[in-house]
């Protein structure tokens, strides 16, 4: 089933709470680039340590951090140079630039909404058939394509368009100081690896699905070639298992889909998709892409990249098995996944909305928020005893302003799993109550019992 999110409701939240703001907003905003705000970070670093856990706390994987700025020659092996490029396409009346692909997808995507499905159909199957910039073309000219912006089909030709950001080394703008921002993290060799990647996209679309500047994290598992196959099927399933069960994606919002054009090195190719509001897209692809890269990297270099088996004294260029995910795209999965807006019953006998992010707890940007219910009696200063004790393990956040209804709603939205209020019992016996976000039972509790069980329902 979809979620019934829209991202508008995302975006709105986003922007309002402290998640992600656009980026140079005072100057108008830049296209593709965001900035995340105080609780994005979190959540954001908390998708990020949950991956770096599961990839790196074993004993076969280790982390590194390479460089963004590489040497140029990098990119000439990996095929990056000549080949990772959009067919892009121009309209001379609007003079907007279109991904051509793209423009005709969303055209069968119109045809197929208005109940044309047979003509839907025919330009989707003409799309999946194309190979070549002119047959795309051909495609948009003889379906008469219109031009989102002017309505008019005045095309240029189908070109091909580079994604990658050119830059220079030094104060020389010259070619041979001709640098690249790395547009994905894995030719670094990464084995695993977090980092910024940089893409020239044509269209930036869908808030963080589609940007410029983005976040991934990539693992490369080398492997003896004649393993790749079972090693592939290793790596896909638990990928999948671990946006369920560590990011907490609901598995009906997700759905593999192998590559059927694979690439002429790839053994074997998967994508996950997870159903967005706005359909179904890709956060992270599984590849089975045999000695390819070290087998370019050791020809463009001169040096060799075997590995030589300790016992048997085999000798060979491991095949890699890749996985590639966004961080960013994930994370505006997870607050899809996690948006919810339920009716309420008040105190009154009428209704309200609450709107809740049902955040798996270990990744909420804040674990507890500590409450004192009114602003003396010693209640702030026994809140400002308990919130220092907690925030030894864990984000807490402290909220004064407001009823104390208002203040549980304020945490519900942003994803906080736990509410510790101090109130008139505190100060005689030390007990608080501890609010749970998505059933919003309280139990009473002993202020030195807080962190303990926290801890355990962390980890339950
Ligand atoms: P797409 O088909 O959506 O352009 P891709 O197949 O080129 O993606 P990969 O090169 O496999 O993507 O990159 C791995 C992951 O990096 C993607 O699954 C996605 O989560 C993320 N990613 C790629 N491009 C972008 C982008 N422009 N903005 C945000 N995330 C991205």
């Amino acid at each position: 089933m979809a979620s019934p999110t829209t991202l508008d409701a995302i975006l709105s939240l986003c922007k309002r709470k402290g998640f992600v703001y656009q980026s140079s907003e005072i100057y108008g905003g830049l296209n593709g680039a965001w900035d995340f705000g105080p609780l994005g970070v979190e959540l954001l670093r908390n998708i990020k340590d949950a991956w770096w856990k599961e990839m790196t706390y074993r004993p076969d994987i280790v982390g590194i951090d390479s460089s963004i700025l590489m040497h140029p020659r990098v990119w000439e092996a990996s095929g990056h140079l000549q080949q990772f490029s959009d067919p892009m396409i121009d309209n001379k009346t609007s003079k907007a630039r279109h991904r051509a692909d793209t423009l005709i997808e969303e055209y069968a995507n119109r045809l197929r909404a208005k109940g044309k499905t047979d003509q839907a159909t025919r330009v989707e199957s003409a799309l999946h058939a194309a190979a070549s910039n002119e047959e795309l073309h051909a495609i948009i000219v003889s379906n008469a394509i219109p031009d989102p912006i002017s309505g008019t089909t005045d095309w240029t030709e189908v070109r091909n368009f580079n994604l990658m950001f050119k830059t220079y080394v030094g104060p020389v703008e010259d070619v041979s100081n001709t640098v690249y921002l790395r547009p994905e993290t894995a030719q670094g060799i990464g084995i695993a690896q977090i980092g910024k990647s940089f893409r020239n996209e044509i269209n930036t679309k869908n808030f963080l699905f589609r940007t410029r500047e983005f976040e991934q994290m990539e693992m490369q598992f080398f492997v003896k070639p004649g393993t790749e196959v079972e090693w592939f099927d290793y790596w896909r399933q638990a990928r999948w298992d671990w946006l369920v069960n560590h990011i907490g994606i609901d598995p009906t919002h997700l759905h593999r889909k192998p590559h059927e054009k694979l690439a002429h090195y790839a053994a074997a190719a998967e994508d996950i998709e997870y159903l967005f509001p706005f359909g179904w897209g890709e956060i992270e692809g599984i590849h089975s892409r045999t000695d390819f890269d070290l087998g370019k990297h050791q020809e463009f270099s001169g040096k060799k990249l075997e590995y030589v088996d300790t016992v048997t004294k085999d000798r060979y260029t491991p095949f890699v098995i890749e996985t590639a995910i966004g961080a960013t795209r994930t994370f505006l999965a997870v607050l899809c996944d996690a948006y919810a807006e339920e009716e309420m019953p008040t105190v009154d006998g009428g209704s309200e909305t609450r709107t809740v992010m049902r955040l798996k707890p270990s990744l909420a940007p804040v674990t507890a928020a500590v409450l004192p219910l009114v602003n003396k009696d010693g209640m702030p200063e026994a809140a400002d005893a308990i919130m220092r004790n907690l925030q030894r393990s864990i984000r807490v956040e402290y909220d004064t302003s407001g009823a104390i209804g208002r203040r549980y709603r304020r945490q519900d939205e942003v994803g906080t799993p736990f509410c510790v209020t101090i109130d008139g019992q505190t100060i005689t016996d030390s007990t608080v109550t501890l609010r749970e976000r998505d059933s919003m039972q309280q139990t009473r509790i002993h202020a030195d019992a807080l962190t303990e069980e926290i801890g355990r329902r962390l980890n339950g």
